[in-house]
Order: C-alpha cells, then sequence, then structure tokens
C-alpha cells in the first residue's frame, strides 16, 4: 500500500493553497492489536504522529515489564521503512498487579504509564480493576514516583444507562480516587461529556483529558442515522449534541489540559457488522484531517499546534518534536477500507471526501 497516495505526502505546502505547519503530532491512545492487523494499521498512525500511546488490551493484556517489552519489539518491526514512529508502551493493570513491577518498568522506560479499565467496561476489559479502593497500594506508588494513570471513565454497574456510563463513573468513582490519590497524574480518556470537561479543568494540571475525532463530529443521533451504524459504535458510546458542542468548545479553547488521543480501534468488518458488534472506531486513517477541520470550523487554527502537538508532551514530562508537519486546506478522499489478512477494516469517514489534507513531514 503506498502510503504516500493515501496522505497526499508529496504535495508541497508551497502550493497555492492554505496550509498549517506544526510541530510534528502526538496521539496519546492507540490501539494497534497486533500479528496481521497491527501490521496493517500501523502505518497510518506512524504517517501521522511522531509517537504514541499504546494500549495494552491485547490477548491476554499487557500486565508486565516482560510482555510490554516484547509487544515494543514486535511494534517496532512491523514499522513501515524508514518509519521513525516511537511506541510508548502501557502496563494492563489487574486486581494483581504489583507496586514494584509498575515502579520498575516505569524506571526501565519500558512503560510510561498505566491503564484502568474498570473490570468489564470495553474491549477485552474483562481483566480489569474489579475495586478501586484496594487499588490503593499501587496508585500510591504510581503518585509517589509521578506515574500517570489513563483511565477508561466508565460504570460498569449493567444496571447504569449506557448513555450515563461516564457521568456516573465521575461522580462516583473517579472523583473519590482523585481525592484519596491528591498528587496522581491522572489523563481521563476519550471524554464525551461536558461534565467531564469540567472536571479535567477542575482538576489541572495534573488531570489531563483527551479527546477523540470522532466525538468532535458525531453524536448518537448519528449512530441511528437512518438505520443502525455499526461502525460508528464506541465506547464510551457518543452522547448528545450539546456535549459534542462542549467537546468542540474545550479543544480548541487553549486550554493545556486537552490533548490528541484517537482512540483509533481496529476491528475487521465481520466483528462490526455482527449480531453482537464490537464497540470501537478506526478513526488512524483520518484522525488528523477531522482534528484540523474542527479547529477550522471553530475559528481557531492558531491553536491546533498546542492541542496536536505540545500539551500531551508536556503532562507526560516529554520533550515535543522537533519535525514539523504541515497540513494542506485541499480536498481529499478517504479509502473506505483497510485490507487485513483476508479481511477488512472499515476507515472512520473512508469514502469521504475531506476538505483537509496530509502534506510534508519534516523529521
Ligand atoms: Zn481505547
Amino acid at each position: 500500500m503506498n502510503i504516500g497516495e493515501l496522505f497526499d505526502a508529496t504535495a508541497d505546502a508551497a502550493d497555492a493553497v492554505p496550509s498549517l505547519t506544526i510541530r510534528r503530532p502526538d496521539d496519546w491512545h492507540i490501539h494497534l492489536r497486533d500479528g496481521g492487523m497491527l501490521k496493517a494499521v500501523l502505518p497510518f498512525t506512524a504517517a501521522q504522529f511522531a509517537r504514541g500511546i499504546v494500549m495494552p488490551n491485547l490477548v491476554p493484556p499487557v500486565t508486565s515489564v516482560a510482555d510490554a517489552t516484547a509487544y515494543r519489539e514486535r511494534i517496532m518491526a512491523a514499522r513501515p521503512d524508514g518509519s521513525d514512529f516511537q511506541p510508548l508502551m502501557t502496563c494492563y493493570l489487574t486486581d494483581h498487579t504489583r507496586p514494584d513491577e509498575i515502579e520498575r518498568g516505569f524506571a526501565e522506560r519500558a512503560w510510561i504509564a498505566a491503564k484502568l479499565y474498570p473490570a468489564g467496561a470495553t474491549t477485552n476489559a474483562h481483566h480489569g480493576v474489579t475495586d478501586l479502593v484496594a487499588l490503593a497500594p499501587v496508585l500510591e506508588r504510581m503518585e509517589k514516583i509521578g506515574m500517570p494513570v489513563l483511565i477508561h471513565g466508565e460504570s460498569t454497574d449493567p444496571s447504569v444507562d449506557i448513555f450515563d456510563r461516564e457521568e456516573v463513573f465521575m461522580e462516583k468513582s473517579l472523583l473519590p480516587l482523585l481525592k484519596r490519590h491528591q498528587g496522581l497524574k491522572a489523563v481521563i480518556e476519550h471524554v464525551t461529556t461536558s461534565g467531564t470537561v469540567d472536571i479535567v479543568r477542575a482538576h489541572a494540571p495534573r488531570v489531563a483529558g483527551t479527546v477523540t475525532p470522532h466525538h468532535l463530529v458525531i453524536n448518537r443521533t448519528s449512530i441511528f442515522q437512518g438505520g443502525l451504524r455499526p461502525h460508528l459504535y464506541c465506547l464510551p458510546v457518543a452522547k448528545r449534541e450539546s456535549h459534542r458542542l462542549a467537546l468542540r468548545k474545550a479543544v480548541t479553547s487553549g486550554e493545556s489540559c486537552f490533548m490528541i488521543g484517537t482512540d483509533t480501534a481496529p476491528h475487521v468488518r465481520g466483528a462490526k457488522e455482527a449480531e453482537c458488534c464490537s464497540a470501537g472506531i478506526f478513526g488512524g486513517v483520518t484522525a488528523l484531517q477531522t482534528y484540523v477541520q474542527v479547529f477550522d470550523e471553530e475559528g481557531a487554527l492558531d491553536r491546533f499546534e498546542a492541542f496536536a502537538s505540545l500539551n500531551g508532551a508536556r503532562f507526560h514530562g516529554l520533550e515535543p518534536n522537533k519535525g514539523t508537519l504541515t497540513l494542506l486546506k485541499r480536498p481529499s478522499s478517504v479509502l473506505s477500507a483497510v485490507p487485513v489478512d483476508e479481511k477488512e477494516v472499515v476507515v472512520f469517514r473512508g469514502g469521504e471526501v475531506l476538505p483537509w489534507s496530509i502534506g510534508r513531514v519534516k523529521a
């Protein structure tokens, strides 16, 4: 597959189209899976982002330094020729996570953060944490060594309405957790409600929030537009229009507590168009084009670089990337699906003509 063609990477910013050049951006929340899927989807993330925080929800999950190191090596081996993409690894927290292992992995840079899934919250989350209070020794150690926890914030109580699960988690679990661990650095991932936006703001700078491209452009009605749209189903599920508008305001506000986290989460078509559709949207191909379109529509292009390339690095104590990436306001059509072995993964906004395209990357 020719990434240059897909992304128009040969285009020159000197063309007579409006363009925006920013430091190379990072993606603070990606699912790369493994095997053939990893090989198929990684080139798209690597073409857009210099670094990415890789989620550990493999089967079985990444819970040890040895697992994380081996997975990182498989990702490095799957990079396209010439790619300098750097995967940043995470540890999957379980009821059995040991504080010493967490600290060892952080000290050795085997991982830079740990991922907290409430047990059963989403894809491959059944090994997740059942009791946040019992996790205290692990979180205390992370607090002490300055290691961030990345939180999938949804209640797993089956009696809670699916559209209320984020709000209930924030009230019943997250706010008490932040109170118990007042020095803990935390990322609230894939924020979908105005209430969570306010919580992130109120706890910055030790708390940050990632926002996906899809939650900026779809609302819960989109999932049912003209019939059921399985490729727009993800967790947390998209919310009401008023929440979508709050998310757009938040990311374009210039506040340093919001950053990119695409939550690109590929599943093969058969797992989406199924009796029981898997949760996840494959946004890796159209992430930057979507984000920059939102900033353009909101009249906030001057704030895009901070959201895309600076805020996350600062939160994680990393230097911003040295190189640049140019985005061009020139329509480009997007491929509809990416082949994976004998199957395919449907691309978010695939088949559409998008107003922005990816231009030149300078390392
Ligand atoms: Zn995710």
